[in-house]
């Protein structure tokens, strides 16, 4: 949308057909918009979004500039823009710095977390690292630097089987999150062993606060309540990798944000998909409903991502605001020690290459 008079912009928001954004809406938040953009180009500003923002922060960034955490990554380490804008939360900001030590990384809100992240202690590593000498621990990207620093190899919910199958060994670690794991143990059953925090020890992981919520209950009566019975091609119900092991079991198909992106946009395309229901974070329906209008989405709008909902319009425009006064950007850049960032990117790089 760069490059759009107010007018336009207004028009685009218009034309989106979005039924939860309203003419009120569209002529408050146009303004927001428009001056975004106008910033974003005149200081060669790339605006890194993630799937799960809410679709006006979302529609900020260009199709090359949007994606799920393994897509964002690789744009960060490719980008020659001056700034990047990261919209999404702060491990996702931290690993497009440590990507790109040389540019300046911001995000609206540095207190936009993570569960995964945060309810992580780094201890837990060296715990299981001495109670499994010698097997390679493999980190899910959502995790503090320095907890990936103390790791072998990264991954995301897109990459984390094929990772898994091709580190040395018969035994993998996961971290931090245990539903994820659970499920990536169920799958590699037979192929790879998957050592996780609590699983035969004192140690402790994390979960994601949003994606533990959706149940087996929440499935089955989305399944009787609006005619999805399981098996049926044009009425899918989803689950991210992140939900429980039942919740996933229950899915007609589970995979990461893009995954599941993907499988709609084939169905779409065969001319196949009525309807979906999505057990992930709820903006990312929202999302998905903008680019496939033809298909009925449900989701559970109660189960929202707070750390995610923090990244607004007003706090992105602030942050552009900054750079174009050339004021103190300290309440939005990330900055890392050196050392941190050069240990913390040999597993990311490491996942880069492997996947
Ligand atoms: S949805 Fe879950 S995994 Fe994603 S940022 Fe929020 S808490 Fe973290």
């Amino acid at each position: 949308m760069s490059g759009l008079t107010l007018e336009q912009v207004k028009e685009e928001l218009y034309a989106r057909g979005d039924p939860n954004l309203t003419p009120v809406d569209i002529e408050a938040k146009a303004p927001l918009v428009h001056e975004i953009l106008r910033l974003k180009a005149k200081h060669n500003v790339v605006i890194r979004g993630h799937n799960c923002m809410e679709p006006l922060v979302f529609g900020l960034s260009s199709k090359q500039e949007r994606g799920d955490s393994l897509a964002l990554s690789r744009y960060a380490a490719e980008t020659d823009a001056d700034y990047i804008v990261f919209n999404g939360v702060m491990f996702m900001a931290e690993t497009a710095k440590i990507l790109n030590p040389q540019k300046r990384v911001l995000i609206a809100d540095k207190t936009a977390g993570c569960s995964l992240a945060d309810d992580f202690e780094i201890f837990e590593i060296d715990r299981l690292k001495a109670d499994n000498p010698g097997v390679p621990v493999m980190i899910y990207i959502n995790s503090d630097a320095a907890a990936k620093a103390k790791s072998d190899v990264c991954c995301t919910s897109a990459n984390s089987e094929k990772i898994a199958r091709v580190m040395p060994g018969e035994k993998v670690i996961f971290i931090p999150d245990i539903l994820f794991a659970r499920n990536l143990a169920d799958d590699l059953k037979g192929v790879k062993e998957v050592i996780y925090p609590g699983q035969d020890s004192e140690t402790k992981g994390a979960i994601c606060e949003v994606h533990e919520q959706f149940t087996l209950d929440d499935l089955l009566n989305v399944r009787s309540s609006f005619e999805m019975p399981k098996g049926h091609p044009g009425r899918m119900i989803y689950a991210h990798w992140e939900c429980n092991h039942e919740v996933l079991r229950e899915a007609d198909f589970y995979g990461s944000t893009t995954q599941i992106r993907k499988d709609i946009a084939e169905r779409v395309d065969a001319g196949s998909l009525e309807r979906a229901f999505i057990a992930s974070e709820c903006e990312m329906t929202s999302n998905l409903a903008q680019e496939f209008p033809g298909v009925q989405f449900w989701t559970a709008c109660s189960v929202r991502c707070q750390h995610m909902a923090k990244v607004t319009l007003e706090g992105v425009l602030r942050v552009l605001r900054a750079i174009d006064e050339g004021g103190d950007l300290s309440e939005f850049e990330i900055n890392l020690d050196p050392e941190l960032i050069e240990k913390a990117r040999k597993p990311i790089e490491l996942m880069l290459e492997l996947s």
